[in-house]
């Protein structure tokens, strides 16, 4: 029997599927992630790995499969494991693109009308008990998002499918990418972007390249009325600089779906401050999303190991 290992909590429907499909299926059901060692032991004489985020697959997880053929994550985002290794190794990388586009796009949008329009601070401030002062002109009032400008950074799937529901709130698109991409954008230097955007969303893929990309210096450039949004990954924000912009007005507030270190650490910074909205690593998070990225990842792992053209491959 071919052996599939699945690394983290996944949907009980597609553990029995692989087990139905004739798949030897090692399991792990915990949401705590299993040790590296548990991932070692247990892929040395597997044909596919099943993998998510919380796992780290790293030269010594991939020099201890002996037999691996694929590796799947239920992600779009690859960066949690070397990806150059694997391939060196003859082994295939599949993953969840296009399906959890528009999902991410919708959270993305709602933490900037959250953030712009203080939602959450308004919902917490009454659930405080603090809502105890008559309707006054100048009661929490937030900045106006339709009409104004909105600059993308990375300009891929999501970058994309946040032009149109950015143009259904009036806002002229800038966007700063590596590449110029035919879009109904206006392509600028990130200087140039920072400089006229009221709303930065941050959408490129964690690479050398991206990490940190949002230090002090960055957050000078952008407007002190600016929001920033962040729904790529955490390690692509100096956290340490951004909480500082917030403290310091450098900026007018920040959302943030993920984080440096996930779960969010009690003793953050962040949780103190009132002008940033958290929210936890929510972007994919629908049931239709998560059912689609589920057999997405079921089907690149069976086609990988059959050595059939992938869904999805990296
Ligand atoms: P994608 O299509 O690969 O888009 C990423 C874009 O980033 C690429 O188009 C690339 O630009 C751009 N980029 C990379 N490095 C850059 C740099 N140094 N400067 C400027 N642009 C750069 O990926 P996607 O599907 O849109 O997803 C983007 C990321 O979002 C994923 O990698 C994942 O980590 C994250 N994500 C998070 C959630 C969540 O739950 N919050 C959900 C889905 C995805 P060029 O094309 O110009 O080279």
């Amino acid at each position: 029997m071919v052996k599939v290992v699945v690394s983290f909590k996944f949907f009980d429907k597609w553990i029995s599927f692989l087990k139905e499909s004739g798949f030897e299926v090692v399991y792990w059901g915990s949401e705590y992630p299993p040790s590296k060692d548990w991932i070692k032991d247990n892929v040395r004489d597997a044909e596919g790995l099943l993998c998510s985020l919380v796992n780290r697959i790293d030269r010594e997880v991939i020099d201890s499969a002996e037999r691996l053929k694929v590796i799947s994550t239920f992600s779009v985002g690859y960066d949690h494991i070397d990806v150059g290794y694997a391939k060196q190794k003859g082994i295939r990388i599949g993953y969840t693109p296009e399906v959890l586009t528009d999902a991410t796009a919708d959270l993305a949008f709602g933490l900037l009308l959250a953030a712009a329009r203080r939602i959450a601070e308004g919902d917490r401030l009454i659930r405080e008990g603090k809502w105890n002062k008559p309707w006054t002109p100048d009661f929490m009032l937030g900045s106006m998002v339709y009409g104004k400008t909105l600059g993308i950074v990375g300009m891929g799937r999501i970058g994309r499918a946040l032009i149109s529901r950015a143009k259904g709130f009036g806002m002229r698109v800038v966007y700063y990418s590596r590449h110029r991409k035919e879009v109904e954008a206006e392509y600028m230097s990130l200087e140039d972007l920072l400089r006229v955007s009221d709303f930065v969303i941050i959408a490129v893929d964690l690479n050398e390249s991206t990490f940190h990309m949002v230090n002090e210096e960055f957050l000078r450039k952008m407007k002190r009325s600016a929001y920033l949004i962040n729904i790529s990954r955490g390690k692509v924000v100096d956290e340490e600089a951004l909480v500082k912009a917030l403290r310091e007005g450098l900026i007018a507030g920040a959302a943030l779906d993920v984080f440096e270190e996930e779960p969010l650490p009690q003793d953050s910074p962040l949780i103190g401050l009132q002008n940033v909205v958290l929210t936890p690593h929510l972007g994919s998070a629908t049931t239709e999303t998560r059912e689609k990225m589920a057999e997405t990842a079921v089907f690149n792992l069976i086609k990988g190991i059959r050595g059939e053209p992938m869904v999805y491959e990296v």
